[in-house]
């Protein structure tokens, strides 16, 4: 799945909506006229005034008075229609194919325009597509709770305070640049330290722009790809592996508690790897420091992470506990 592939889903979702709803208007149409003939004789003589009204306006002659005259027909046709609808319970515009868009009638674009439907329609999709949809509308940035935070200096001679700060800046940094310069980020530190809420800010944060992300915790991932090595893995998790490799940001949590073994080392590296050469965007969470990551993976992960990742240590108390 690539963007221009999310790109066509939406697109055929708008033709599909555009031609129901016309379709369902020419259906009420079609009943209506039946249970009340007078209607479809009304709605044919607007028309006809409506093309006399254009060829009088067009014509260029000084007709001022029969233009009124037509304009007056028409609105009295309209009255007429309107009582006549009312009498079967309905309104003047449920005639009209009811679009879900006003605006832009389903069709996604005003003129060469985006209308706002299609934004909104693509962040679902990327909500759907990025596995913490749901997660993510409590989890943002504006619902970060730095208070939670102590300002008191610890043995690392930061605060906890001014170390989220200073991680949120940075993040927000590099949300902004994201497209001269990949992020890559590596957060670690204990459990409890709001590693994972901030990886949900930042998704959030890229998703409502229109980024496409992907998470995934470390456990999902490699049983992934251990399940695609060996040719079992079923149609879902196909599309989620290629997903890992196409999508803008990759969110990789809580790398560590998978259980790491021979198999997991060489498919992490890989997914790294491809993505650092493709300036794609990473970001990572995991309680193990870098040494532990040095001394579970392998020097080869290590180096990579060391040399291409902004590394930020969590500090505190564990949040959950208060
Ligand atoms: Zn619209």
């Amino acid at each position: 799945m690539t963007r221009d592939d999310i790109y066509s889903a939406i697109f055929e979702e708008y033709d599909n909506d555009r031609e129901n709803a016309e379709r369902r208007a020419r259906a009420l149409k079609r009943k209506l006229y039946d249970k009340d003939p007078r209607l479809e004789e009304i709605d044919s003589e607007i028309m006809q005034k409506g093309v006399e009204l254009f060829r009088a306006s067009v014509s260029g002659r000084d007709n001022a008075e029969q233009k009124e005259k037509f304009r007056l027909k028409i609105n009295a046709l309209n009255r007429e229609k309107d009582y006549i609808l009312k009498n079967m319970g309905y309104s003047l515009k449920a005639l009209e194919p009811q679009y879900k868009c006003d605006i832009c009638k389903d069709r996604g674009f005003i003129g060469s325009e985006r209308c706002q439907c299609f934004n909104i329609r693509l962040a679902d999709r990327l909500y759907d597509l990025s596995n913490i949809g749901p997660m993510l509308e409590n989890e943002n940035f504006d619902s970060f709770d730095y208070s939670r935070f102590s300002k008191e200096k610890g043995k690392d001679g930061i605060s906890p305070y001014d170390n989220i700060m200073k991680i949120v800046m940075d993040a927000m940094g590099a949300i902004d640049y994201i497209d001269e310069k990949p992020l890559h980020m590596l957060f670690y530190g204990n459990s409890g330290l709001g590693k994972t809420f901030m990886c949900n800010c930042i998704a959030k944060s890229l998703i409502d722009r229109g980024y496409f992300v992907v998470y995934m915790s470390a456990y999902k991932l490699f049983s992934y790809m251990l399940r695609f090595r060996f040719g079992r893995e079923t149609d879902k998790e196909a599309e989620a592996i290629k997903l890992l490799n196409e999508c803008d940001l990759l969110v990789i949590d809580d790398l560590g508690t998978e259980g790491v073994n021979a198999g997991t080392i060489p498919e992490l590296f890989d997914i790294i790897n491809t993505r650092l050469l493709n300036n794609k965007s990473i970001l990572i969470s995991t309680n193990l420091s870098p040494r532990d990551i040095s001394k579970t993976y392998s020097e080869r992960i290590f180096s990579r992470i060391t040399g291409d990742f902004s590394i930020y240590k969590f500090i505190g108390n564990d949040m959950r506990l208060k």
